[in-house]
């Protein structure tokens, strides 16, 4: 007779959202049009980076007169003036769908648009950042990046196509998928995490670790791209299901108010991070160094960050060491209740010290 394993589950909240999700190879454009045909959009204002041009045409020609307008002033951590000029460009269009396509700023910038009037957006991420499953917004005025949580913000439809994130450099590459890789990590240490979102983040987290050296290696090879995408979205829908604790607060701060360059932050500071939490719940960093194949938590992100070859300390990123203290002080006024071990002030600096110098 074979024994059968009993699965123990303890009290749980987990919050579904709706969302649809398209994955394709190679052609977006083809399937934009029937979900623009679904949402029954006949004026679309386009979202995305100055550099996209070539995509802006592609759109234009696929979208045959749908067009309405294009925004392309696209800022990391959305200026409130940007989101405010982006909301006229879609009222001057009198868009009925957004189309956003980039990473993670350009689809920020397209939620603050949906925050204001409600037109649904489809979103084609082409970074691994993971804000397209998410309820969340942010918007940074006088230095404060002020977040909040809300379903309009939603993209009504996602599509994934591994074709368009091949001329991702590889540093960006590296960063991005590592931001990805905070949300799954963050999400089994919090105390509030639940079963199902735990096996979206281990799945995200074996998936970015699998996939991102080889993206990083060569960066055309649409196996790495796309498995590295659909870690991506499990991290991102981990993100939007389980929220965030205190990896985040400390980026959000650091990006926010010092200006630190946001998936590069959250790249560095994981690791420490992880080493800070891991005693306090072992049972999680089992999980997370089970699913990057190692024997730790914390010094198996330092390998897979080493091998994607990104910056391991504040220092390089452009933190200055005088404003570490005030950092601590931010992010102490935080709720950080959901974290598994207790935070004090005095420890939370000495984090901060640690990833600013490299003292893992
Ligand atoms: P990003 O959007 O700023 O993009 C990084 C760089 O990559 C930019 O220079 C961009 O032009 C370039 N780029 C994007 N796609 C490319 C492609 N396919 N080929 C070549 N270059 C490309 O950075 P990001 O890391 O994707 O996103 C960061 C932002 O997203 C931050 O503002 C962060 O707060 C936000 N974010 C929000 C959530 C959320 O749930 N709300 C989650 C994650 C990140």
């Amino acid at each position: 007779m074979t024994e059968t394993a009993i699965t123990e589950i303890s009290d749980f909240t987990y919050n579904a959202l709706p969302g649809r999700i398209v994955f394709t190879t190679g052609g977006a454009m083809h399937r934009l049009v029937e979900e623009l045909d679904r949402l029954g959009a006949k004026s679309v204002l386009v979202v995305t980076g100055a550099r996209n041009e070539d995509l802006i045409r592609q759109i234009s020609r696929q979208l045959l007169g749908r067009v309405a307008g294009v925004f392309a002033d696209v800022h990391q951590h959305v200026p409130a003036d940007i989101a405010a000029a982006a909301v006229r460009a879609a009222v001057d269009a009198s868009a009925d769908c957004i189309v956003c396509i980039g990473g993670g700023s350009t689809t920020g910038t397209a939620k603050a648009i949906a925050l204001t009037l409600p037109i649904p957006i489809v979103a084609i991420p082409t970074t691994y950042a993971g804000s397209e499953m998410t309820p969340v917004w942010g918007i940074t005025e006088n230095d404060r990046k002020t977040t909040g949580y809300s379903t309009n913000v939603l993209p009504a439809a996602v599509i994934y196509d591994p074709q368009l994130t091949v001329g991702l450099p590889p540093a960006v590459t590296a960063a991005s998928g590592m931001n990805a890789m905070a949300h799954c990590v963050e999400a089994l240490f919090l105390t509030t995490t639940n079963p199902i979102t735990a096996l979206m983040a281990e799945e995200g987290i074996r998936a970015l670790s699998e996939n991102l050296p080889r993206a990083v290696a060569e960066p055309s090879n649409l196996q790495a791209r796309g498995g590295a995408l659909y870690g991506a979205y499990l991290a991102g829908a981990t993100f939007a299901s389980a929220g965030s604790g205190l990896h985040h607060a400390i980026c959000h701060v650091l990006g926010g108010t010092y200006g630190l360059p946001h998936a590069e932050t959250h790249t560095v500071m994981l690791p420490y991070f992880t080493v800070y939490n891991q005693e306090a719940a072992p049972r999680a960093a089992h999980r997370i160094a089970s699913a990057l194949g190692t024997d730790s938590a914390g010094t198996g992100l330092r390998a897979l960050m080493k091998r994607l070859d990104t910056p391991t300390t504040l220092k390089e990123i452009g933190m200055r060491p005088e404003d570490l203290e005030q950092a601590a002080d931010i992010v102490f006024q935080k709720n950080l209740a959901s974290n598994p071990r207790s935070v004090t002030r005095a420890e939370l600096e000495r984090l901060l010290y640690d990833a600013y110098s490299g003292n893992l």
